[in-house]
């Protein structure tokens, strides 16, 4: 099943070309009182949802995909986690290119650890990425975004797989420099999720998928998850053996090489084979 949120809150469901409105369904969600959960309701009732989902689609209004603004798939992460230095050549890559590393020790994901987002940062695939300081490199990462459908701490790698609710298309949009990345990657728009998630039944393998970014139409990234340093199941064990994951959550996976700037007015597409692809535009104008 692929899901998508689109023109201001609907909920579609997405087949062929077209989005099926079946924004009725959110009317199935419980209902909430003030202090909020720290978890995406949608994403964590899905699994229930799908009939409903399939009942309302038979009636609901379609609309061509071509014709929607598509929201993030997922509108209330509670944690949006990164995967650094998480592909072997994009490893190479960063300790070669001074601008990408800069003077930090590239050593790897183990020593690292992951990194967290601000989910202000967050946006779907047709808003505009607006890039700020403009004496400064903005890179492009394309990544697989894998979202968490339930709650769970101190998974194991073997177990993993069962907390998945779907995967999406991300860029993990980077400012270079010398700052700590949970401050450089976090500025407004710079979290691209969409178009639509697709529910986890429907990938078989997430550890093999072909994934490609071009900017201008010239490509730049391009590689296979396969590549992965930690693969998605020991990505969640690894995450979680530091944080509680909540349903709604996103980690991006990691990027591979074949980083590089983007500038105001470039366009930037991107997919991974069975999940989707996009094109986003970067604002002619810094903010
Ligand atoms: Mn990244």
């Amino acid at each position: 099943m692929m899901i998508c949120r689109f023109n201001g809150g609907n909920l579609g469901l997405v087949k062929g070309d077209q989005v099926i409105d079946v924004t009725p369904v959110l009317g199935l969600l419980p209902a909430q009182h003030y202090p909020l959960p720290q978890k995406d309701l949608l994403i964590e009732a899905l699994p229930k949802l799908r009939g409903a989902i399939e009942a309302e689609a038979k009636k609901g209004t379609s609309h061509a995909l071509s014709s929607v603004r598509f929201e993030p798939p997922v509108a209330n992460p509670g944690k949006i986690i990164g995967a650094p230095i998480n592909y072997k050549a994009h490893v190479e890559e960063s300790k070669a290119d001074a601008n990408i590393g800069h003077g930090r020790n590239i050593t790897s994901i183990g020593d690292w650890g992951m990194f967290l987002k601000a989910g202000t940062s967050l946006i779907g695939c047709s808003d505009d990425i607006v890039l700020r300081f403009p004496e400064r490199r903005n890179d492009h990462e394309i990544e697989l975004g894998v979202i968490i459908g339930k709650q769970g701490n101190q998974i194991k790698a073997a177990d993993a797989m069962g907390y998945i609710a779907g995967y999406t298309v991300a860029l993990d949009m980077t400012l270079r420099g010398p700052e700590f990345q949970c401050f450089r990657k976090s500025i407004d728009t710079y979290s691209v999720i969409g178009p639509w998630l697709v529910t986890a039944d429907e990938v078989a393998d997430p550890d093999a998928l072909d994934l490609w970014l071009t900017v201008n139409g010239e490509p730049k990234q391009k590689s296979n998850t396969s590549f992965l340093v930690y693969d998605i199941a020991r990505l969640i064990e690894f995450a979680s053996s530091f944080y509680t994951l909540m349903p709604g959550d996103i980690i991006m996976s990691g990027t591979p090489e074949g980083v590089g700037p983007v500038r105001p007015g470039d366009l930037i597409e991107a997919g991974i084979n069975s999940i989707g692809q996009f094109s986003i535009r970067v604002a002619p104008e810094y903010a």
